[in-house]
């Protein structure tokens, strides 16, 4: 769904504002804290470009296939477990189960947001998500909701098991992890819907207004879409547009930069259909 006709009806000053808004969030977000914008960022939020030599924003707003932020030349790929299970670049697919297998977070937390179902998730990953929930409000005036967070090896037995009890064990693995490779029992991941529900765990999640901008933006707060359409055999798992994995603003940045949509890839990571 377009949302050309909102645009035209906004003022050319709001737009400016929205998007100076937009620059100044992903660039503080992204870890330039300590450059030179940052100053104007503690300052009038929507303000600072009408004081620059020229009046309009120096760029657009941030999208996938414009990097805002460069790559980092040299990037420590191994600053961080990816085996780990308490580590946010934990990397758990279906060839890939965490270890232990029965992992359950130390930090779990139910953040100040709406939820359809009410399920924790870590700290870290709360904070980067009540911050991206606030982005899209204020940016875009757009409502969202947790749909599904933390699950643990438990009930993920229970989805599982439920799934081929009913669908078949060939069919409940296209669409339900295994107990023990699902990233919801990280505590890292979060389905997130849009307020009113709108396409709800479907692949038309991704064209409402809401999966356009976490699609576009998600990045900035540390979080990437987990399972995009174009890396099935990759991942393993069909295209979830719904489905946000917490990994912390310097990696996220890193791959929007890069262009690298899967940690597989990144990490040069075995993936796939097969467990
Ligand atoms: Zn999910």
């Amino acid at each position: 769904m377009s949302q050309g006709g909102d645009r035209a009806k906004r003022s050319r000053a709001t737009r400016a504002a929205l998007v100076g808004g937009t620059l100044l969030a992903a660039l503080v977000l992204s870890g330039c804290a300590t450059g030179p914008v940052s100053a104007a960022a503690g300052g009038h939020r929507h303000t600072p470009h009408r004081s620059s030599p020229t009046s309009r924003p120096p760029r657009p707003t941030p999208t996938p296939s414009i990097p805002a932020t460069p790559a980092v030349v040299g990037f420590d790929k191994a600053a961080q477990s990816t085996v780990d299970p308490a580590s946010t670049w934990v990397v758990v697919n279906k060839p890939r189960a965490l270890d232990p297998i029965t992992y359950v977070p130390a930090d779990l937390t139910y953040p100040d947001v709406r939820y359809v179902n009410h399920q924790p998730m870590r700290q870290e990953t709360a904070a980067a998500l009540v911050a991206m929930f606030q982005a899209g409000k204020a940016e875009a005036g757009l409502d969202f909701s947790v749909q599904s967070a933390y699950r643990s090896f438990e009930s993920q037995t229970g989805v599982y098991d439920d799934d081929v009890a009913r669908n078949g064990q060939a069919y409940a693995d296209t669409d339900t992890a295994r107990p023990g490779h699902s990233e919801h029992q990280t505590g890292l991941a979060v389905d997130i819907s849009a307020v009113p529900a709108q396409c709800s765990l479907d692949a038309c999640f991704g064209e409402t207004p809401q999966g356009r901008w976490l699609a576009a933006n998600a990045w900035r707060f540390g979080f990437i879409l987990r399972y995009p359409a174009d890396k099935v055999a990759v991942t393993g798992f069909t295209f979830e547009p719904w489905h946000f994995r917490y990994i912390g603003t310097p990696l996220a940045a890193q791959l929007h930069a890069t262009g690298v949509t899967t940690l597989e890839e990144f990490f040069a990571i075995p993936g796939g259909p097969s467990y």
